[in-house]
């Protein structure tokens, strides 16, 4: 680290700001917000820094800088357009033991005054040590985005309660009760603002603070970890456990908390690893050892992801769960191969089958094979060649696109396209393997660069 971040108290301190511009002004506002009481050094102002002197908000000395005006000062700025100024002043700071700050000059400073997001009480504080100050205000964007408006009123409504809670609940029982609190339904309340009932939901938990813990289903997404949602981030950072499975990418599970503990309950395809059954009973024994557990689950968890059966296990052992929906692979998938899969001409409906279990009672392959019809296949790599036969054989023509999508969203996401006649020879020639989704209909066609309107037209007027 360059630089360690600490947050100053300033409150009724003498903060000493030398120069009368723009920039003198806006660390003024600052500083004055923090509550510090400002000496201004500066022959002369602008209106804005005049005004505040006139009521008496500020004190001026309308002189040039001396080392004198630092005597008593807990923090000083220099903002003047001047060198020597500047320097004078961060030379004259660090002989009395002032920390300073040179605006835009980290090399004169002691200090350097972050990017900020103002959650009052929650402040977070972006510094690029003085590298890029732009880049900083990105990351502060992105941050600022992702924090709830009401956070200084959650973390208000903490600290008045944290006495009490303190006596009620040992130590080790403290830490997953505030986050219990603060991720939960209080949380969710106080956060939107609703303050009806919250006191009385608070003190239920309070009472019931040593009960099973909970669990979060929660859909991964295809392996990109910029494709979580913002819920699924929020309650995986507060996970004490994250049960994960062999789709879930190393980049989405680095996204956990730090400290939880992580559980691979992968079932390898062949060799079963775990059964769904010791899933089911690894998710309870956590949660009633009262651990918040995330069941974290590759795509959306209700997509062929067993999530069903799984909530079925929670609701009967009366375990407090919630579902965050993940963006499934074959949206993914699409995506990232440009590929609609819907479209006002070439297909009306999508269905999402699995491709692994191909007798006629479970898929209706008449319906699939339609013309105007896009069907992605999960699961369906190893029986590639059953499906576009059972495909075939239900009426689709052997020019019908197709298009297979290896490791969506990952860095080493591969795309192969062609159709019913060629996928095949064409998935084993680019030796694709799992995971990986075929998507067939017209629709599969459309990302090609040689397809162009032209070629839509003619779709449109081919018989179907
Ligand atoms: N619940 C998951 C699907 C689990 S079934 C979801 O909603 O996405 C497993 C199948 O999903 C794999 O065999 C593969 O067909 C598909 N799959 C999952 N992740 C994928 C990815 N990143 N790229 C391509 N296919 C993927």
């Amino acid at each position: 680290m360059d630089y360690l971040p600490i947050f100053i108290q300033l409150q009724d301190e003498l903060a000493v700001v030398v120069g009368g511009g723009r920039v003198a002004a806006r660390k003024i506002e600052l500083l004055r917000k923090a509550g510090a009481r400002v000496r201004l050094i500066a022959p002369e102002l602008i209106d804005e820094l005049r005004e505040l002197s006139l009521q008496g908000s500020i004190e001026h000395f309308q002189s040039l800088f001396a080392p004198a005006y630092l005597d008593g000062a807990a923090v000083a700025i220099a903002a003047t357009q001047l060198k020597e100024v500047n320097a004078e002043v961060s030379r004259a700071a660090r002989l009395r033991g002032v920390p300073v700050n040179v605006v835009d000059d980290p090399q004169l400073s002691t200090f350097i005054l972050p990017a900020i997001i103002d959650r009052s009480p929650v402040i977070v504080a972006v510094g690029s040590g003085g590298q890029s100050p732009v880049l900083a205000r990105r990351v502060r964007e992105q941050l600022e985005a992702l924090l709830p408006a009401r956070l200084g009123a959650l973390a208000r409504f903490v600290g008045d309660r944290r006495r009490e809670v303190k006596e009620a609940l040992p130590l080790q029982q403290r830490r997953p009760f505030w986050e219990r609190i603060i991720g939960g339904i209080v949380g969710s309340r106080v956060l939107a603002g609703e303050e009806a009932g919250v006191e009385e939901a608070f003190a239920k938990e309070l009472k019931s603070a040593d009960a099973g813990g909970e669990v979060y289903l929660i859909g991964a997404g295809p392996g990109d970890p910029d494709l979580l949602t913002l819920r699924a981030l929020q309650l995986l950072q507060q996970a004490d456990v994250v049960l994960y499975d062999r789709l879930v990418s190393d980049a989405v599970l680095e996204r956990a908390r730090r400290d939880a503990e992580r559980v691979y309950v992968g079932k390898e395809p062949g060799s079963h690893h775990l059964t769904q059954e010791r899933i089911h009973e690894l998710m309870v024994h956590y949660a009633r050892k009262g651990l918040r557990v995330a069941r974290l689950k590759g795509g959306d968890p209700f997509i062929f992801g067993r999530g069903g059966e799984e909530i079925e296990v929670l609701q009967a052992h009366g375990i407090p769960f919630v579902v965050v929906p993940g963006i499934t692979a074959a949206l993914g998938a699409a995506a990232a191969a440009n590929i609609p899969l819907t479209h006002r001409h070439l297909a009306q409906s999508v269905t999402f089958a699995a491709g692994h279990v191909l007798d006629d009672a479970t898929l209706d392959w008449r319906f699939l094979a339609q013309p105007n019809h896009t069907v992605v296949f999960y699961m369906g790599l190893a029986q590639l060649s059953q499906i576009v036969e059972r495909l075939r054989s239900a009426g689709a023509p052997a020019d019908h696109p197709a298009a297979i999508v290896e490791r969506a969203s990952l860095a080493e996401q591969r795309i192969v396209r062609g159709t019913l006649r060629t996928i095949a020879d064409s998935t084993r020639s680019a030796e694709l393997s799992a995971p990986a989704l075929l998507i067939v209909g017209k629709v599969a066609a459309l990302a090609r660069a040689d397809l162009d309107a032209v070629a839509l037209a003619a779709y449109e007027t081919e018989p179907a």
